[in-house]
């Protein structure tokens, strides 16, 4: 029997454990995902290894150390500067970045895509900022505090609220934490219309209720998703590599996907 796990702090709330095991099992695989609530960063990997695990999800605020810490990192967990997803392959621990390829898949269905506005400069903002750059997207960066975005102003245009000169873009992303448990939007209401009223494409991350960001969007007609099919996604593509690609992704995402409608 093969075991997998996610690390985080806090972890209980996750879907990760329903997404994966309702996978595995309508697979007929013979394996067990679980969760591990882990405080300390650095012990990733000597848990991973004492735990005997075939493969690991790592959530927040482990990504950054999941990345550092692993034998070997993707090109695109590397470019992402974190990792979401740990396997285990001749004793060594390789690193790789599904929520990237679950969000390229998930705003795939908007088409093509040549301007995009990040909203937030977090681990997340800056995975999408690069996964996008990386396919051909201009990308300008939009972030409360001037403090994150000094690290990502030299590959991107990025701009603090009292900086930014608002104007339209095909693709508009909230991938701050400001709509998650509040009603807050994620910058303030006169610097998002004028973004809103030029931009054809919504997207937040957050996957569990409608944002004050996507109602906004919404309401001025844009085309808009939450982060559901991310994390659906990112999910389905982690279970593949637990897997060295063997499994059939069409099974695992129609799988997954009955988790949500449950
Ligand atoms: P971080 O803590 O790394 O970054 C948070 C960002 O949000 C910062 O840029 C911060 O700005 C900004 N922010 C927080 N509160 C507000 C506010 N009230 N107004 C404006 N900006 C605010 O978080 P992560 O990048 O790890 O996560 C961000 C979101 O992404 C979370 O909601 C998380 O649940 C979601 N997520 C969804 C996934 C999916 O699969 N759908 C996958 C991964 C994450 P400042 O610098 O000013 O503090």
């Amino acid at each position: 029997m093969q075991t997998f796990a996610l690390f985080g702090d806090p972890v209980a709330h996750s879907i990760s454990p329903r997404l994966h095991n309702k996978a595995l099992r309508d697979l007929g695989l013979d394996a067990l995902y679980t969760r591990v609530l882990l405080k300390d960063g650095s012990e990733l990997m000597s848990k991973f290894r004492s735990l005997k695990l075939d493969g690991a999800n790592v959530t927040v605020p482990h990504k950054e150390h999941a990345l550092n810490l692993a034998d070997v990192a993707s090109p695109t967990a590397t470019c992402a500067g974190s990792a979401n997803t740990l396997v285990l392959k001749n004793d060594k621990i390789y690193a790789y970045n599904t929520d990237t390829l679950g969000f390229m898949r998930a705003i795939a269905p908007f088409g093509d895509i040549k301007t995009a506005l990040i909203i937030g400069a977090g681990g997340t903002a800056k995975a999408l900022a690069y996964v996008l750059q990386n396919n051909g997207v201009e990308v300008e960066i939009l972030n409360r505090s001037k403090e994150r975005i000094q690290n990502l102003s030299q590959n991107f245009n990025c701009f603090s609220w009292d900086e930014f000169r608002p104007k339209g873009y095909d693709l508009v992303v909230n991938s701050t934490s400001a709509g998650l448990k509040d009603d807050i939007l994620c910058a303030p209401v006169e610097i998002l219309l004028p973004v809103i009223k030029g931009s054809n494409f919504a997207f937040d991350v957050i996957y569990n209720r409608a944002t004050p960001f996507l109602n906004l969007a919404q309401q001025h007609n844009l085309t808009c998703k939450n982060g559901a099919d991310m994390l659906l996604f990112q999910a389905v593509f982690a279970l593949n590599l637990f897997y060295d690609s063997s499994l059939d992704e069409t099974k695992i995402e129609k799988s997954m996907r009955e988790v949500f409608r449950l």
